[in-house]
């Protein structure tokens, strides 16, 4: 029997209102950075949210990967972009959608700071308590014992993509895949998503 996590199917309204929280988090402790690392590819649209409630003008990106496949972290993380604009002597802010084992940002931040960052703070949207790292500042904190595997809508298709076509390799029917979705990954989609991805209309792999 395959194996499912645990899911949590957020939406652009959850979107909206971590970067809310964050940017008032942020203007709260008095700090205003000067240039947003987006980290690819989870933090790119928190970044650019945040930006646009910070009226930051420059974001720039890097890439950190270890989770390679939906819930499956794929050996240590490292940096396999480096950053795309120069940092150096900046007042940093890092973004992120999510810290899980938290090796991501925890690379990051080096990163940025060996890149010579003046100062240089992070920012997740949630934060999963077992993280070996713990970011400035922090929308959401998910307990470490309720560890769920978070669909953004950001990553909608290619997390229904890779889950929903593990289940239908099992069940060989795209309602009894559903099903299976809902009742072993709590993940509730409709029928007409799940088709898309079985037929390669959205997220071919
Ligand atoms: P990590 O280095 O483990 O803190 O996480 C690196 C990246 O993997 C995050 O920025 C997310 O894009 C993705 N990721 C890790 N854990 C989760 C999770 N529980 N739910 C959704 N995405 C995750």
């Amino acid at each position: 029997m395959a194996e499912y996590p645990k899911c949590r199917r957020t939406s652009w309204h959850d979107a909206d209102r971590w970067a809310d929280s964050l940017a008032d988090r942020i203007r709260a402790s008095g700090h205003n950075p000067e240039t947003l690392v987006a980290l690819t590819r989870g933090g790119w649209v928190p970044a650019r949210l945040l930006a646009d409630r910070l009226k930051l003008k420059r974001l720039v990106s890097l890439r950190a990967q270890h989770w390679g496949v939906t819930a499956t972290p794929s050996g240590a993380a490292e940096i396999t972009e480096g950053l795309s604009g120069p940092v150096r002597g900046q007042d940093v802010l890092i973004v992120d959608d999510i810290t899980d084992t938290g090796e991501s940002l925890s690379l990051a931040l080096e990163h940025v700071q060996n890149a010579g960052a003046r100062r240089v703070e992070t920012a997740t949207c949630l934060h999963i308590t077992h993280s070996k790292f713990l970011p400035t500042y922090v929308a959401e904190e998910i307990d470490r014992d309720d560890w769920v595997w978070v669909v953004f809508p950001w990553n909608y298709w290619e997390d229904l993509a890779t889950l929903g076509r593990r289940a239908f390799d099992e069940v060989h029917s795209v309602p009894e895949a559903l099903r299976l979705l809902k009742d072993r990954a709590g993940l509730e989609v409709p029928l007409e998503d799940l088709e898309q991805v079985l037929d390669g209309r959205r997220a071919p792999g």
